[in-house]
């Protein structure tokens, strides 16, 4: 009944983004190269005012053949949902989040985003759509202003602020020697985790995605950093589909949904109020949890 326990070292850093990917594929261009089978089909389409619905239908999914990781996963998403996935360890949270932007292809069943199959959406388009936070943050060699406008090139200055404000970076841009001009990465400023995080949360509010996946960190930052955190990435989800790789219980009690997934699948799903009242495996971990906090 300790599943839900992790040892705080995982990383302090929510990373986004595609030149590492989320947590089970690191390697972005590593995966493009050695899954060929993931391209665009040759009447692939684009995605245009996105609303961010999500389904799920009877998705099976294994990593091997004959070892499925998932088997026949249904679940609707509705535009501007939060929905976070609970488990244990391996259970497949991050493996659900991992096929909506196709970083592997589902083996059975279908995954649509707004009614259409990703498999027919053009890769570079469902992928421009869809945000994804995680722990390792990918930074350049560069200054903090680069850093933020990394992956959209147009942003004015007047923008930028406005997503450094909103990640609750402001303050601490401010009181750097060089400001948005201090150069960072190797041999720049170095930044807390804490700080990536803002920075990466930042980069979301500028790239604007109508879905977003937050894998989240397992972090030891202090109780202000964190909450400050949380407020960011709480205010980032507003009016966007929201996937949330949750690894503690405590961050996800907002959201609109949990799905609890075990060995054997989607075990249970609702509000944090019908799980607790449900009585079943969610429960369990909250009390356990909560007699631990
Ligand atoms: P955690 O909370 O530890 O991140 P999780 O619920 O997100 O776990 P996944 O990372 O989705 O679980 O892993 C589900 C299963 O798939 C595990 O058994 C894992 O070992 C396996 N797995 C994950 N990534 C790969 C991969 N790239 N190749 C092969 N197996 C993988």
């Amino acid at each position: 009944s300790n599943i839900f326990f992790r040892p705080i070292e995982k990383i302090n850093a929510v990373i986004e983004s595609y030149p590492k990917g989320i947590a089970g594929f690191k390697r972005y261009t590593e995966i493009i190269d050695t899954e060929p089978d993931i391209a665009d089909v040759p009447d692939a389409v684009e995605l245009n005012n996105v609303k961010g619905n999500i389904r799920f239908e009877g998705v099976t999914f294994g990593y091997e053949p004959g070892r499925d990781i998932l088997s026949q996963i249904d679940l609707n998403i509705q535009s501007g949902e939060t929905i976070a996935f609970v488990g244990p360890s391996g259970a497949g949270k991050t493996t659900i989040c991992s096929l909506l932007p196709r970083f592997y292809d589902v083996t059975g069943g279908r995954i649509t985003v707004d009614g259409l199959d990703v498999r027919q959406i053009k890769l570079e388009s469902l992928r421009k759509h869809i945000g994804i936070v995680q722990q390792d943050v990918f930074l350049f060699a560069g200054t903090i202003r680069e850093n933020i406008a990394y992956g959209n090139l147009s942003a004015t200055e007047e923008q930028i602020w406005e997503a450094a404000r909103r990640a609750s970076m402001e303050d601490l841009i401010r009181k750097l020697p060089d400001g948005m001009d201090t150069m960072i990465g190797e041999r720049g400023v170095k930044l807390s985790g804490g700080q990536k995080q803002r920075l990466s949360i930042a980069r979301m509010f500028l790239k604007n995605p109508p879905i977003l996946i937050l894998d989240e960190a397992t972090s030891a930052l202090d109780t202000e950093t964190e909450a400050a955190i949380q407020q960011s990435l709480s205010e980032l989800s507003q009016g966007r589909t929201t996937l949330v790789i949750a690894h503690r219980l405590s961050t996800i009690r907002n959201a609109d949904r949990i799905v609890v997934v075990n060995e054997h699948g989607i075990a249970e799903q609702g509000s944090h109020r019908e799980l607790v009242a449900a009585g079943g495996i969610y429960s369990r971990l909250h009390n356990v949890q909560t007699q631990h906090a």
